[in-house]
């Protein structure tokens, strides 16, 4: 698979603050990317860099192979991009704005008509007669999405795109992005941990500058959180706690608020085999045992700590 966006040692300072600080990412064309971090990570740093809005101190950064300072303009072609906080025409219809949007890429005619009536369906706005200034956060928000496709980029980047939307909002704006899977690269960022694990097939995590880790998802769990199995025994469960702790394959215990035990465990067959044991062997009576993923949360809060 060839990459859609290659980044290599990419720094950018300001003053004395470095707000990049020699990252480097590959994001696999095809992929739908989650670019994940708390505020001031540098995530919108990164976006703007790649679409040549800014340029980085040192590094680089390519997009299907086009240099992003070199060759912006190529880079350009490629690309939609959503701010994190974008403007719009307000007493312009929807269909008029993207009719707008396509002309200043030399679209016309049919052509156009034909770009514009497929994504006005896409963001679900189709015969909405409403001028944009009476939009909802999440109308916007997709309308937001359909114009950063105009030019039928091979490459779709939103910065933050679920961030100011309420539930239903975010859904469908992820709803939209998830519709995109195998037709456009989309390479989004967000501090939503929820939006990237139902959406993304790949997420890097940003931390106050650092890329603390990349992978796919399913990749991602396993290799920082193992597995957890959640328990409920009768009896004595700190009796229980005290006798896992001291097992070289559990890796951590948590008692939960209705009083079950979540286990982590590095060793995934080792557990299945000695936690029914360890339980038996306390006399005690083992009600549930169920295996369960690790949540990206959980991974997220480990290296990046819960501490701001
Ligand atoms: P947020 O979610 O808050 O937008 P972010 O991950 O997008 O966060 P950036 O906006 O890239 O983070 O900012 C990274 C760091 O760089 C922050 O500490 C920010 O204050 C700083 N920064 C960004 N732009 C500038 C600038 N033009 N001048 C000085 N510092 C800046």
């Amino acid at each position: 698979m060839s990459a859609a966006i290659e980044i290599s040692g990419l720094t950018k300072v300001y003053g004395a603050h470095r707000a990049l600080d020699g990252v480097d990412l590959e994001v696999p064309e095809g992929s739908v990317f989650g670019f994940l971090g708390p505020n001031g990570a540098g995530k919108t740093t990164t976006l703007r860099i790649l679409s040549g809005l800014a340029s980085p101190t040192a590094g680089s950064g390519r997009v299907f192979g086009h240099d992003v300072v070199a060759s912006t303009s190529a880079v350009r072609a490629e690309i939609g991009f959503l701010p994190d906080v974008p403007g719009y025409y307000e007493w312009m219809t929807a269909d008029e704005f993207l009719r707008f949007a396509g002309g200043l890429f030399g679209l016309s005619g049919e052509a156009l008509r034909g770009r514009v009536d497929a994504l006005l369906d896409l963001a679900g706005l189709t015969g909405v007669q409403t001028r944009i200034g009476g939009y909802s956060r999440g109308m916007k928000q997709r309308l937001g999405v359909a114009q950063a496709l105009i030019n039928a980029p091979r490459l779709l980047m939103l910065d933050e795109p679920t961030s100011a939307l309420d539930p239903i909002g975010r859904k469908e704006v992820l709803d939209m992005i998830a519709s995109l899977r195998g037709r456009t690269t989309v390479f989004f960022s967000t501090h939503i941990l929820a939006d990237v694990e139902r959406v993304c097939d790949r997420v890097a995590i940003l931390d106050r500058g650092r890329v603390v880790a990349a992978a796919e998802m399913t990749e991602l769990k396993s290799r920082y959180g193992g597995q957890r199995f959640v328990l409920e025994t009768t009896g004595d469960a700190p009796v229980l706690i005290d006798r896992l702790e001291a097992e070289a394959w559990v890796t951590g215990i948590t008692q939960l608020a209705d009083g079950r035990l979540s286990v982590t465990v590095s060793d995934v067959e080792a557990a299945q085999r000695a936690l029914p044991a360890a339980i038996a062997v306390l006399g005690l009576g083992l009600k549930r045992f169920e295996p369960g993923e690790i949540s990206l949360e959980e991974v997220f809060v480990d290296l990046v700590g819960g501490e701001r």
